[in-house]
């Protein structure tokens, strides 16, 4: 059966709560009876509650992007996935390169977030990528490796069932540098081969991979015709209601 692809907004730390209500009342029309594609808008905690709301009866479902792996505690800032999926969220990003890199998630913390996200019966959208040096050296297939097999350390194939993966090379985010269809498609048969390595081939056949790093109106429709590619991971583009549509109407 094909998989059917999901589009997910990240709008980072971008838009107060009225502006993410603004634009939600522009993307909701805009995309209104499209049922190809699932879609997800994942917006700051502070825009969640009225994003949720907005969403609420709608072909757009509402995500974190990021969360602690413990329920509760003093963790101070922190946000629980229990918390999130209390207040409607259905998804939340794990790993994005941007918090493993600025926010010291390492392997060992994206396992324990994504342990909690399936506790707490949230979809996770786990990051993995290659840096530019990565690449260079040759290195892309080992660091895929290594993400995905510390990431699912521990996780069951029916927990897995519940994950999407996306695949963002840290090179090509925020850059409108893109990976070509078939460089990004590659990289999805290495981390499909490493979830059959983790899950077996019936599990590894469901999963979704998306693709994340400058992904636009302009280039969405030749990635998301790549049977490999299962949806998009959308930084940059995702802010503007119109270029976000376009990419899911491609
Ligand atoms: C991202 O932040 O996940 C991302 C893919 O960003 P951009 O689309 O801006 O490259």
């Amino acid at each position: 059966m094909p998989r059917k692809k999901l589009i997910a907004a990240n709008w980072k730390m971008y838009k107060t709560p009225s502006e993410a209500q603004a634009f939600m009342g522009w993307l909701l029309p805009q995309v209104h009876g499209h049922t190809r594609d699932e879609i997800v808008v994942c917006p700051p905690f502070t825009d969640l509650a009225v994003v949720i709301e907005a969403a609420r009866d709608t072909n757009v479902s509402v995500g974190a992007q990021d969360c602690h792996w413990e329920k509760q505690g003093a963790f101070t800032g922190e946000v629980s996935a229990a918390m999130l999926a209390d207040i409607g969220c259905t998804h939340v990003i794990i790993g994005h390169s941007e918090r493993r890199q600025m926010f010291g998630d390492t392997d060992e913390i994206v396992n324990r977030k994504l342990k909690a996200a399936l506790a707490a019966g949230l979809t996770p959208i786990v990051c993995v990528g290659e840096l530019q040096e990565d690449r260079d050296g040759g290195h892309t297939e080992a660091v895929l490796e290594r993400h995905c097999s510390n990431a699912f350390a521990g996780i069951t194939p029916e927990q897995a069932l519940k994950m999407t993966i996306a695949y963002e090379p840290v090179w090509a985010i925020g850059t409108g540098r893109t990976a070509t269809p078939e460089l990004a498609a590659e990289a999805h048969r290495l981390v499909r081969k490493r979830t059959v390595h983790a899950f077996g081939q019936a599990v590894a056949d469901s999963l979704r991979i998306l693709y994340g790093g400058s992904v636009k109106p302009d280039n969405a429709k030749a990635l998301l015709s790549d049977p490999d590619i299962d949806g998009a991971l959308v930084g940059g583009a995702s802010l503007e209601s119109a270029s976000f549509a376009a990419i899911v109407k491609r």
